[in-house]
This record gives structure tokens, C-alpha cells and sequence, in this order.
């Protein structure tokens, strides 16, 4: 199967839309109204959409799409109410979207792309490389579809599916339109967080961009030569620029920055990490998220891949308890999902 060479009109921003009606001869309110269907209804049906009318629904019917992802399967992690979603596209590509409900909040984390060409050593989308960007309509169809199958409300989205959204820019940025437009029922810009590996100029982009979303750096390691092992996108874009970049997020956008920093035993939780660490948390407002590595056992890696571990959960507590002893704000996330293989850095398609 080949992509759709109708256009997809999920995925397209408010001011696109309008374009698009303007350009069948139709007029740009019509964009308004679409948007209101699909954004703040969910309804993804032209038959349903009574205000347009008849003559229009059936030409959009027969010209355009607004579904172009496949629901193949979805499953609950046990015990759990966090889902997995796995999508196909058009192209014959699969991705997935997880929905993790926390206690006053339910969570969407979106893929950006298919696979991920910055090979970070401890991340299963990096160990299976990069096939190709995924649209705006892809990324937001993710939202669509799991919503309506969801049974709770949707109430943050967070960029930590597979793939680097910011080297995916003009579609994340796309869809970052879409989700904080005022039609989007039960979504908002304060609820939204693009996590990055960090691509510095692309950082520098969003924070002009006027979105003011939340980001979040995967932090992983204070010091570039360890980053530079486990994540090769600090050679090119080493601790210096990427944390200048994030100064200029947080001030631009008044947001504080989240670090994250995913555990691994005696190559990032010894006392001189604790002291980098805290200079860097210290220098804009931020908190961090420490995160046990998941496995990526099912990967069957090789090289430093295969020698990471886990730092013990109760090491773990201990470091976060020495960064509170120095003021910093810490969270020691959990790993939901993990016997589904859904948690971070988990996500990754074999390919037939
Ligand atoms: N490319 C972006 C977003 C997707 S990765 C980024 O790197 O930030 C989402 C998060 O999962 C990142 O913080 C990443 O470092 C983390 N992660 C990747 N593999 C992991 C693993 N095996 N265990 C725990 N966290 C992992
Ligand atoms: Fe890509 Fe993020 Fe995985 Fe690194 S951690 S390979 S940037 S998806």
C-alpha cells in the first residue's frame, strides 16, 4: 500500500484548513466548523457532521481522508490501566501510542516517527533505526483514536513515544497547534511536554515559536564523555549548547524544564553525578525525573547496549534522597507498563 494521495485533513492546522476550503471553492469558515467536528466532538465521520452540507459532506467524503492509521491491536499491561496501541499506516509502517492513567491525570505518549536514527545505547526505537517522519495527521490521529477508544478523558500528552520530535520539527509543531488550539476539548499547552534528546537549535525554535509547552531534556548522564557513549547526539550537541538552549526555553516561555535521567547502575548514580547533577538543575528553574532503565532485553542488543543495567530501585531512592538533601526538586518515576514492553524506551515495531 502506498500513502494516500488524498489530502489527510486530520493533521492540519485551523489556518491550513481554511486554505484548503478556500482552494475547492468553499468558504474558510468552513475550517472552523471541521475543526469544532473533529477537535472539540471527535466526531471523524463526514456523515455525521450536520452542519456541513449535504453536497460538501459527500465531496469530502469522495476527495479527502481523515483517518489513515489502522488500529491493529491494543492490550492492557496487568493490573494496570495502561494501554498500548499499535497502529499501521498507510505505508504498511507500525507505531504505538501508550495511555497511562496516573491519579488525577491520564497520559498519552505519542511517537513522532518510525523508529529513531540518533541510536541512543539504552533505547529499543534507537536499536531498530529510522524508517521515516511521521505527519501531523499521524501524531494526531494517535490522540484521536486512542481517545475514542479510551474510556477516561485524555488530559496530557506527552512526546516520549518512538522517535526525536524535534528532528521531526515542522509536524510536531503541527500537531502542537492542533492540541492547543481553544476548539481541542480537554487539552492545553501547560499539560503538553515534547521530551528531547536535545537538538539544540530546534529548542531555541519552539521557545520562539509561541507555543509555551513544557519540555523536557533527556538528561541521562552530567558529564559529556558518559553522555557522548550512551546517547552519540552529544557529540554533536554536547552539555554546553543544549543546557544554553534550555536556559533560553525557560526564560522565553516562563516554563521550568524537566530532566530526565534514566538509572544506570555505576555509570550514572555515583556521588560526583549527584554533585554535577545539582549544578545543573540549579542553574534554571527545573525538576528532574529519575526513571529505572527498562529492559531492552527483548531487543537482543549487543556492544554497551547489552552491559547496561538498572541501578537497584533502593539505590535509586538513596540518590534521589542526596539531590533533596541539596534543594532539588525529584520524582522517582515508576515504570508502568513494562511487562507489555510499553514503558519508556521500550517502544519498537519488528518489521515483517
Ligand atoms: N526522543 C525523545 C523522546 C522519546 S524517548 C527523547 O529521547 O527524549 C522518551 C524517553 O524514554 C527519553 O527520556 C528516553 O531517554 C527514555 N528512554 C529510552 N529508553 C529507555 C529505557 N530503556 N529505559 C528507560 N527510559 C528510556
Ligand atoms: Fe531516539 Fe529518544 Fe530513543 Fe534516543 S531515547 S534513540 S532520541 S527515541
Amino acid at each position: 500500500m502506498t500513502r494516500s494521495e488524498k489530502p489527510v485533513l486530520t493533521g492540519k492546522t485551523k489556518g491550513e484548513l481554511a486554505e484548503f476550503f478556500e482552494s475547492i471553492g468553499e468558504k474558510r469558515f468552513r475550517a472552523k466548523q471541521l475543526f469544532e467536528w473533529i477537535y472539540d466532538r471527535r466526531v471523524l465521520n463526514y456523515g455525521d457532521m450536520l452542519n456541513l452540507s449535504k453536497s460538501l459532506r459527500e465531496k469530502l467524503e469522495r476527495e479527502t481522508k481523515l483517518v489513515t492509521l489502522f488500529s491493529r491491536a491494543s492490550q492492557y499491561s496487568s493490573g494496570t490501566e495502561t494501554k498500548k496501541y499499535l497502529f499501521v499506516t498507510e505505508d504498511n509502517k507500525s507505531i504505538e501510542a501508550v495511555v497511562i492513567p496516573e491519579e488525577r491525570r491520564t497520559t498519552l505518549c505519542v511517537s513522532t516517527q518510525v523508529g529513531c536514527p540518533l541510536d541512543c545505547k539504552f533505547c529499543a526505537t534507537g536499536l531498530m533505526g529510522f524508517s521515516r517522519n511521521l505527519s501531523a495527521s499521524e501524531i494526531v490521529q494517535q490522540y484521536l483514536l486512542t481517545q475514542i477508544d479510551y474510556p477516561e478523558e485524555i488530559t496530557n500528552i506527552v512526546y516520549m513515544g518512538m522517535g526525536e520530535p524535534l528532528l521531526n520539527y515542522d509536524a510536531t509543531l503541527k500537531s502542537l497547534r492542533i492540541f492547543t488550539a481553544e476548539e481541542t476539548r480537554g487539552l492545553s499547552k501547560n499539560r503538553i511536554t515534547v521530551s528531547t534528546s536535545g537538538i539544540t537549535p530546534r529548542i531555541y525554535d519552539l521557545a520562539d515559536s509561541g507555543l509555551r509547552v513544557k519540555i523536557s531534556l533527556s538528561l541521562h548522564s552530567a558529564f559529556d564523555d558518559v553522555r557522548s557513549e550512551i546517547m552519540p547526539v552529544n557529540k554533536k550537541y554536547p552539555l554546553k549548547s543544549v543546557l544554553e538552549s534550555l536556559d533560553y526555553y525557560a526564560r522565553t516561555t516562563k516554563t521550568r524544564v524537566t530532566f530526565e535521567y534514566t538509572m544506570f547502575d555505576g555509570i550514572n548514580d555515583r556521588d560526583a553525578d549527584v554533585k554535577a547533577l545539582t549544578k545543573i538543575i540549579r542553574r534554571m528553574p527545573s525538576k528532574l525525573n529519575l526513571i529505572p532503565f527498562n529492559s531492552i532485553a527483548h531487543m537482543a542488543p549487543d556492544g554497551i547496549s547489552a552491559q547496561l543495567k538498572s541501578t537497584p530501585y533502593d539505590k535509586i531512592l538513596e540518590f534521589a534522597d542526596k539531590l533533596r538533601a541539596n534543594n532539588i526538586t525529584v520524582m522517582v518515576r515508576n515504570t508502568q507498563g513494562d511487562d507489555i514492553a510499553a514503558a519508556c524506551g521500550q517502544l519498537a515495531v519488528k518489521h515483517s
